[in-house]
């Protein structure tokens, strides 16, 4: 139950089960599990259900609800298509999905924390974030209480809401810059001792969580899609999306082709739709003005060993760029069509699926799977309860960044420490 191996993509070389990285180069880490075969287990809950295939010896109390996977009828009537299945990571209690931070983040925590938990070292978790994913890591660590230090830039402080009372062990630091500059405050207190960083795409259990959508849309439409459409900031959900095809083609019950992956980005901040198509970036202000910016990475695992173009090429995809006027006019036909409300960047999908449509890259009869990867806000804020984590401590972008430890690293540790342990 639960058994694998980690094994680098790049030297082939079998690494230590919590490595982020491969001692030898610079590649992507992948889960080789020991189970080939896609077993469901009915008793658990939520996402839980493919424990086999998840880098987990145990489950985390109190978090990990799964997308749910529909076959459409309104915006497949609108777009033309017999066989669209949609993938719905969010808060719509008809449908039963109940993931309460309403995106598939809530996919990437659950299995992370916990694998963090059985590393049973007492290492404090440190994840950089501009809201999804510090709202996701938030309320698992709250599930879990584990101590957890969430570093955000100070526009994503009104974002952090989570359905939970949240956990006293939680310290968030806001750093006065852009997300960039929280991500690079974040790795500095990841280096130091007693910390450490969850890894982002190089984490295996953060995209063998996400991963989860394509078991589980395999699961209702009994087959592999023919087509995968995301909207992608760093592309981990692609590159998920395609190992676990890898798998399920292993299983050899739901077909031998590899879905296509069709991924979208918001342009004109769209350096893997830049740099998949060769055309020439487009200057423009970014993140600011995006339709989504949950879709911004200015670093994505792109030419890396295992990354997003090896997955792109291996799946014969293709990238998009679509505008804020594009997803914004798709949000409005999905939403009256669907009945749900989504997040941007889920529009941002649907306007990559339009296209294809239009262009025929996508023919009426395809099997497709549309990967709504954030929705029902408006619901989860109407029916359920809703905690605003609050800003502990502002930090310099600068802080921690001297070479030698000096007098201000050291009180800002120790203001860290007395935040986690005031409430411990
Ligand atoms: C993070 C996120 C994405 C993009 O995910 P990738 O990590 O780039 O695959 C898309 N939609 C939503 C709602 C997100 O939170």
């Amino acid at each position: 139950m639960g058994e694998y191996l980690v094994r680098c993509m790049g030297c082939g070389g079998v690494q230590p089960p919590h490595a982020l990285n491969c001692q030898n180069d610079d590649s992507l880490l992948r889960t080789e599990y020991f189970t080939k075969r896609l077993i469901t287990r009915d008793d658990l809950p939520g996402l839980w259900k493919f424990y086999d295939w998840l880098p987990v010896k145990k489950t985390l109390p109190g978090s990990g609800e799964k997308p749910v996977t529909y076959r459409s009828e309104g915006i497949a009537r609108e777009l033309g298509l017999e066989n669209l299945y949609i993938s719905f990571s969010g808060y719509w209690p008809e449908r039963g999905a109940k993931m309460t931070t309403c995106s598939f983040k809530d996919l990437e925590a659950p299995p992370t924390v916990e694998r963090m938990v059985e590393r049973k070292d007492d290492q404090i978790l440190v994840v950089a974030s501009a809201g999804n994913t510090a709202r996701a890591f938030a309320q698992a660590a709250s599930a879990a209480h584990i101590p957890l230090i969430l570093v955000v830039p100070p526009t994503a402080l009104d974002r952090l809401w989570i359905s939970q009372r949240p956990s006293d062990s939680i310290c968030v630091i806001s750093v006065k810059g852009d997300y960039t500059e929280a991500i690079d405050f974040a790795a500095r207190l990841a280096a130091r001792s007693r910390f450490v960083g969850e890894g982002g795409a190089r984490n295996v259990a953060r995209r063998d969580g996400m991963g989860v959508v394509m078991l589980d849309g395999v699961l209702s439409m009994k087959s592999l899609p023919e087509h995968y459409f995301q909207a992608i900031g760093s592309g981990t959900g692609g590159i998920a999306a395609w190992e676990a095809s890898i798998r399920l083609i292993e299983d050899g019950r739901f077909g031998q082709h590899l879905p296509k992956l069709h991924l979208s980005q918001n342009s004109p901040c769209a350096p893997i739709f830049y740099a998949w198509t060769g055309s020439m970036m487009v200057a423009g202000r970014c993140p600011e003005g995006m339709y989504d910016d949950v879709l911004y990475n200015r670093k994505p695992p792109y030419s890396v060993k295992g990354g997003v173009k090896e997955a792109l090429e291996e799946t014969h995809g293709e990238v998009y760029g679509i505008s804020n006027k594009e997803a914004r006019l798709s949000q409005k036909i999905f939403e009256e069509a669907e009945d749900i409300d989504i997040v941007p960047a889920a529009a941002v999908a649907v306007a990559a699926l339009q296209k294809a449509v239009r262009s025929g890259t996508v023919e009426k009869k395809d099997f497709i799977l549309l990967n709504i990867t954030g929705g029902g806000v408006s619901r989860a804020k109407e029916e359920l309860d809703m905690f605003m984590l609050k800003c502990d401590i502002e930090v310099e972008p600068s802080a921690l960044s001297s070479a030698l430890p000096s007098p201000s690293d050291n009180d800002l540790l120790a203001e860290i420490f007395e935040i986690l342990g005031r409430r411990s």
